[in-house]
């Protein structure tokens, strides 16, 4: 049994999840000591579950303040972000189609090519062949991921190669689609429904016929291919057959196993074809235990699988957007709030085990219970979450949330010139990490990798009626295309403590430039325009408005000065993190005793091999800068005075050795 299948066990049956961690916890969090909570709107605090009721779908969409650019208008220029986008390009262009079509041609009754998928005989673990003794049930899944990270490697770099190959495997699996009725398409039998129906024991089902609709979604809405819109809609159709046929008591019981984003989709495709009966059927995916106590502004997430959940509050957002019902809105408030704030360790992950252990604001207590730390997909879904949410109100602290967490969680989780990914990002001191293979892994965070790695030039910029807002600090070119703007972002950062950003205009254009002031600064920065220091400043965690008339040639500098900075656990505030900026730090502890066997191929690292002595600090001051000093390289330091110093650099950069982010200090 996997790590996932036991965690998908303690989703159906939380009083396990409970009982693992039963402990001395009490039931009143702390407070969050850091204060880095991004902003919860007053939303209205029901008295009584506000989802009890039978839901009815109204269409009324709701305005959003603002919108990410178009991949297809944002490049990325040289940068560890690029190098990321790189590798995962690479790992993509080595996977050929034949063997991703693979599981679905044998499941259709269809020729399967002359290929028999990885090593001869299907793909890897969790897409071992349909055709095998040791098939898995969740196959498929990695297919609909790479149909979406395909159509988006073709809006943010142009990669024709990988829209060509993604355009033959929407029409191959359409003659799939064709064959099993024209509804139903998936790499398994509907007999798993049926298991899904009487309530057998099965993994996910409808988790993966998730990933393949969203696949198609993407397909149709960033790569333009029609007919992928057309297999969603036989699939949506199966989809709203299937579950209209349940009562809603059942239909509730069945949404005890996973069921991945299936709301989401589905309401993707009633806004994009304007039709209700699509999100009539998402509403069918409501599941009203979780979300009724979210939307009265209570945590009950303890025992529930994390990455089970998240996807559902991305639904929640999705449905307040298309019809402006405020109960999913606040449910998707409430929820960002508690888990950015009570349940996330410093580097922006959530999870332990794969899920919330304990009550929020113990993750001092949790980070014990298990290795398994932040499982990547929660990560990747949460920025999703807080893109949404950031569209209702572009709260800057959003992006200082999705900083946190793109450069201390997702950078650095895939492998250099491999592209392979990882599952956990343990913070268990003295971890290390643990990679993903080029066929034999495909986890859900291998299909997530993909998708967030081909598409990070998404939500650096965003834009309203007034103009334009500069959220991410990442070398960039966006192209305004409709106002013949250009901005072009000249910097090193994080290495390079600054940025530039320089205009090229077809003609001069007004529009408001809003630079967002991160809340790690300690002071409002130094801003020059033209060269000239303005009088004009703005407080951390806020935005700079920049409004004129823009030409050619036109150059805003920042400066983004970093300094070192502690972040304790809410619960025990002498478990400390140490940051630089936005950089998560973490102590290098060598590579003793790690072997290939320790790395390659695993979900995480294995606990019984973790235990190793953890040197403890003994802080010499209030200010860390006191005894921890600069060392050699950028952005790298050395702890001073203990009785054994560590090597401390950004934890994106410790790829190979054991580490530690957090410590004992006293
Ligand atoms: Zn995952």
């Amino acid at each position: 049994m996997t790590r996932r299948t036991f965690a998908a066990a303690l989703t159906a049956a939380p009083a396990l999840a409970q009982q693992a961690a039963q402990s001395s916890t009490p039931q009143q969090a702390p407070a969050d000591p850091n204060g880095v909570a991004p902003g919860m709107r007053g939303g209205t605090i029901a008295a009584t579950p506000p989802f009890q009721p039978p839901i009815e779908f109204i269409r009324a969409g709701v305005p959003l303040k603002a919108r990410p650019f178009p991949m297809t208008q944002v490049r990325l220029l040289p940068s560890i972000f690029h190098d990321a986008q790189d590798w995962n390009q690479g790992y993509m262009s080595r996977l050929p189609a034949d063997k991703l079509l693979y599981n679905f041609r044998v499941n259709a009754g269809l020729p399967a090519g002359s290929t028999k998928g990885f090593e001869g005989g299907g793909q890897g673990n969790w897409e071992r062949p349909a055709d095998g003794t040791r098939a898995t049930e969740l196959r498929g899944h990695f297919t609909g991921h790479f149909l979406s990270a395909s159509a988006q490697l073709w809006a943010g770099v142009g990669d024709k190669d990988a829209k060509a190959k993604a355009d033959e495997m929407v029409a191959e699996l359409a003659k799939c689609q064709d064959k099993l009725g024209g509804g139903y398409l998936s790499a398994f039998p509907t007999e798993w429904f049926d298991r899904l129906d009487k309530r057998e024991r099965v993994w996910a089902p409808f988790y993966t016929i998730h990933k393949i609709m969203a696949g198609m979604f993407d397909m149709y809405s960033i790569a333009g291919n029609q007919q992928a819109l057309q297999v969603l809609e036989g699939m949506a159709g199966w989809a709203d057959s299937w579950t209209a046929s349940k009562s809603e008591e059942h239909m509730q019981d069945i949404l005890n196993t996973e069921f991945g984003g299936m709301a989401e989709v589905l309401y993707n495709l009633s806004a994009a074809t304007n039709n209700d009966r699509w999100a009539k059927a998402g509403d069918r995916f409501t599941k009203k235990v979780f979300l009724n106590p979210l939307a009265m502004h209570r945590d009950e997430l303890r025992g529930l699988h994390t990455n089970t959940h998240i996807p559902q509050v991305i639904a929640a957002a999705r449905r307040y957007e298309i019809s402006g019902d405020t109960r999913f809105r606040d449910a998707a408030d409430f929820f960002f709030y508690t888990v950015s704030t009570g349940r996330t360790y410093v580097t922006g992950g959530t999870s332990n085990g794969e899920g919330w252990l304990t009550q929020p604001g113990y993750l001092a207590h949790e980070l014990k219970l298990s290795p398994a730390t932040a499982e990547c997909c929660c990560s990747y879904n949460m920025l999703k979450l807080a893109r949404r949410l950031y569209s209702w109100d572009p709260d800057p602290r959003y992006f200082d949330y999705c900083e946190r967490t793109l450069l201390n969680h997702r950078i650095g989780t895939v492998q250099p010139k491999t592209g392979h990914t990882q599952y956990y990002l343990s913070l268990t001191p003295g971890a290390w990490r643990t990679w993903g293979s080029e066929d034999h892994s495909f986890w859900c965070c291998t299909g997530s990798g993909v998708e967030e790695y081909s598409k990070l030039n998404d939500s650096i910029y965003w834009q309203d009626e007034a103009g334009l807002f500069v959220n991410l600090f990442v070398p960039s070119e966006l192209n305004w295309s409709e106002k013949g703007f250009k901005l072009r972002q000249e910097t090193k950062f994080p290495e390079q403590q600054s940025t530039a950003l320089v205009v090229t205009a077809d003609r001069p254009v007004q529009l408001a430039v809003r630079l967002r002031i991160p809340g790690w600064l300690q002071s409002a920065p130094a801003v020059k325009f033209n060269g000239r220091q303005l009088d004009a400043t703005a407080a951390p965690g806020s935005y700079l408005t920049l409004s004129r008339t823009w030409k050619t040639g036109d150059r805003i500098e920042m400066e983004l000065p970093m300094h070192l900075h502690t972040e304790y656990m809410p619960d025990d505030h002498k478990t400390q993190a140490f940051l630089y900026g936005p950089l998560v730090l973490a102590g290098d502890l060598g590579n003793a005793g790690l072997t290939d066997r320790m790395i390659d191929g695993l979900e995480g690292p294995s606990p019984y091999r973790l235990q190793m002595q953890i040197p403890v600090f003994k802080a010499a001051g209030a200010d860390l800068a006191s005894w921890i000093k600069p060392a050699d390289q950028p952005l790298t330091f050395r702890t001073t005075g203990q009785q054994k110093d560590v090597a401390l650099s950004p934890l994106n950069t410790v790829t190979a050795n054991r580490y530690s982010v957090y410590w004992q200090v006293s």
